[in-house]
């Protein structure tokens, strides 16, 4: 809410009617500070009483509730270790019984005299309503007295009931809804069909329909991500206005050029991705495109189309990957495809003499080296280009909406302070990032929301899918090594993966591969050269021991996820990932992309020998679906945005009531609307000062927007 300082929504909840200062100690805990926060305190589900059915109009087979007091509980044993559990209602002097199969832990469940609610689909029998297995609802002393409507239900903390929750909000509701000031203006408000915000408010709280309810509570949730997704097409307006860029043209000509260098037709993806660039590169503004695409969809290929463009167009350009053993790959792929080239190009990793470095920071520096591969190393303060144009970020899926606002800033210039970046170093960089794996759609809509997006959905053709199976008895591990063995001599090479081991200090411990390898090496794998490789080595040796790999000196590599991303060894067809109940499942599906990259049949072994349902079915997904754009969605409603970006970089978003997983739909809704209003500029228009304030004020920190644009 948009509040003067004055406003009565401010008053602290001690002086609510029914709270006072030792049940406002317990809100405060709820984080329940001001009326206003009581006000915005959703209900965390209802229950609906307002379709309860008597029991003279009960019909059989059809999905119906009633109401009654339990007055008889009763287990009972039949045949063959079978139970029988049932519970006998009293719903107004007629009854209606409740029956279970061998769910005798009901049982603890009831006792006679509670109110409850049973949904389901009756039966006749023996004279008598009967339904089984039916869903129950448990109404509390204060829930039995209401007679019917829709009963809100709130979070609590120990001290606070239930009813006296309700009592609370429901006097904050008659006392302060009339003050809650609508930010959205009525006649885009009505073009929405949103109610207003005021009987929203009222109609979360105390609704008179279900109906009534859904409403007001979308109104409130679509509040909180519409003001986020307006911030993010700010910050994408700013960045767009402010953010002049170099025009690069291209023509046919330079375009047949930069495809005759590649040994293959692009896909469709790529072309469609390839286009979208283009177009940005020519427009005058900066770009800041995510490139999104499944595993092994061919990314590389269309950012080094780009970075060509930026060549030919008389620019620097460069790659930054996110680790040397990438960087290095990425640099194997541009040697190749530039064999017959002229362009000049640099490899720039922290291995470097400081002699060869100070020499290729000169040659940076002047604008000799045209086309540079790099890591981190290549943001350092002392690195400074001639003309850079577009520079292309691999892999950093990891980073948020948050750190990359401080991230694209060093990028482009020494000068970490966005505000000055125009006059410090001229024209912004075009900006590429690509992701690792597909993203969740509401992921990037949220924490990749102020970028333009590129996906590749499909893979070069004659990919095939990887064969995946869980292993999970002893015996079936025997026969998953058999079939690895038998693959492996017949001149296939493999990774094994494990889960990585933390030492005391939290810091990945090398212990576990390299146990593991040794043990392998002497069992399993004796009769096979195995490698191995894990994140504590220096880079220098993890380059030596891919590339040992990549020549076939090595049957099998034993790793922990430093293959992760990335890596491109067609030979390699075999993956076995121990302890897979361990990984995440957009995790597992990057790793699983590392084969299949060749013209043999690959396989991937998930050993797990878990018994939790959760990871099963994780791995059971993975079995099923290759198409990582579907894993990326399954794992996101398992586990929710922070797992899956990887919790620790990627921070908490500032969503007040909204969840991004419940509430996709209403996320897809709201950023048409805020986009739309952004673009058309409607948004700039007096009458949403309102809104346009209560925006930076939330998000203006946060997103780096402290201009209105
Ligand atoms: P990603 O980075 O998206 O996982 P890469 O760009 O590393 O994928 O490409 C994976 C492999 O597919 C590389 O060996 C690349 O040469 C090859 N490739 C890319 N595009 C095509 C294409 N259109 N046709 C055939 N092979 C392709
Ligand atoms: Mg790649």
């Amino acid at each position: 809410m948009d509040v003067s300082p004055e406003s009565p929504l401010l008053t602290p909840v001690q002086f609510v009617k029914g709270v006072g200062p030792q049940r406002a100690e317990l809100l405060a805990k709820l984080g329940l500070e001001t009326a206003e926060d009581l006000l915005w305190f959703l209900p965390r589900d209802v229950f609906d009483l307002t379709d309860v059915q008597s029991v003279d109009r009960i019909e059989p087979d059809i999905l119906q509730t009633v109401r009654g007091q339990v007055v008889d509980v009763d287990g009972r044993r039949i045949s063959r270790g079978r139970t029988i559990t049932s519970v006998l209602l009293d719903c107004d002097g007629k009854y209606v019984k409740g029956v279970w199969f061998n769910q005798s832990w009901v049982l603890k469940r009831f006792f006679n005299g509670q109110t409850v609610l049973f949904s389901g689909k009756p039966k006749r029998r023996g004279g008598r309503w009967e339904i089984s297995h039916p869903q129950i609802q448990f109404l509390e002393d204060a829930d039995a007295q209401e007679t019917g409507g829709v009963l809100p239900r709130y979070g609590l903390t120990e001290g606070i009931r239930m009813f006296e929750m309700r009592r609370i909000v429901r006097n904050t509701v008659e006392e302060y809804a009339r003050y809650v000031v609508d930010p959205l203006p009525d006649k885009f408000r009505t073009s929405l069909e949103l109610p207003p915000l005021a009987e929203a408010v009222r109609g979360v709280h105390r609704p008179g329909s279900m109906e009534e309810y859904k409403r007001s509570r979308e109104r409130i949730l679509f509040d909180d991500l519409f003001e986020f997704q307006l911030g993010l097409a700010l910050r994408r307006r700013i960045w767009k206005s402010d953010h002049r860029s170099v025009v690069m043209e291209t023509t046919t000509k330079i375009d047949a050029r930069i495809r005759r260098l590649f040994p293959f037709e692009f896909t469709a993806g790529q072309d469609q991705a390839i286009e979208e660039i283009v177009a940005d590169l020519k427009s005058g503004e900066a770009m800041h495109r995510l490139l999104q695409a499944d595993v092994g969809a061919g990314k590389t290929v269309v950012a080094l189309y780009a970075m060509l463009v930026a060549v030919a167009a008389g620019y620097q350009t460069i790659l930054m990957a996110p680790t040397e053993v990438l960087a290095l790959q990425h640099w194997e792929t541009v040697q190749q495809t530039l064999t017959h080239s002229r362009v000049e190009r640099f490899l720039l990793t922290g291995q470097l003499t400081a002699k060869q470095r100070q020499k290729a920071l000169e040659q940076i520096r002047t604008g000799e080296k045209q086309l540079i591969v790099g890591t981190q190393a290549l943001i350092q303060k002392d690195v400074t280009f001639a003309n850079l144009g577009l520079a292309v970020i691999d892999e950093q899926h990891k980073f948020g909406v948050a750190q990359r606002a401080r991230f694209s800033s060093h990028t482009v210039s020494d000068d970490a302070n966005d505000e000055n970046q125009d006059d410090a170093s001229g024209p912004t960089p075009h900006i590429l990032v690509m992701t690792a794996t597909p993203i969740p759609r509401s992921v990037c809509m949220t924490q990749f929301g102020d970028l333009d997006i590129s996906t590749i959905s499909e893979l070069p053709p004659g990919r095939q899918t990887v064969i995946t199976s869980r292993v999970s008895t002893s015996a079936a591990c025997n026969k998953a090594w058999e079939f690895i063995r038998k693959q492996l001599s017949a001149g296939r090479q493999g990774y094994v993966i494990c889960p990585r081991i933390d030492d005391e200090d939290g810091t990945d411990s090398p212990a576990g591969v390299e146990q593991m390898a040794t043990e392998l090496a002497r069992g399993e794998l004796r009769n096979y050269r195995v490698g191995l490789i894990h994140g504590r080595m220096e880079s220098e040796e993890k380059s030596r021991i891919m590339r040992t790999f990549e020549e076939q000196q090595l049957d099998v590599l034993v790793s922990t996820t430093v293959v992760e991303v990335g890596v491109d060894i067609p030979n390699a067809t075999l993956m076995l990932i121990q302890q897979a109940e361990r990984f995440g499942l957009s995790q597992l599906h990057q790793l699983r992309g590392r084969i299949g990259r060749g013209t043999h049949q690959s396989y991937c072994f998930l050993f797990s020998m878990t018994e939790s349902d959760e990871a099963s079915q994780r791995l059971a997904t993975l079995e099923q679906f290759s198409d990582g754009f579907r894993i990326a969605e399954a794992d996101f409603e398992l586990r929710g945005p922070g797992d899956v970006l990887g919790t620790r970089q990627h921070g908490k978003l500032p969503l007040k009531v909204a969840n991004l997983v419940r509430d996709q739909t209403i996320l897809h809704d709201a950023r048409l609307a805020a986009f739309d209003l952004i673009s058309t500029r409607m948004f700039d228009h007096p009458e949403f000062d309102l809104l346009r304030n209560r925006v930076i004020r939330r998000f203006g920190e946060w997103m780096r927007i402290s201009r209105t644009g």
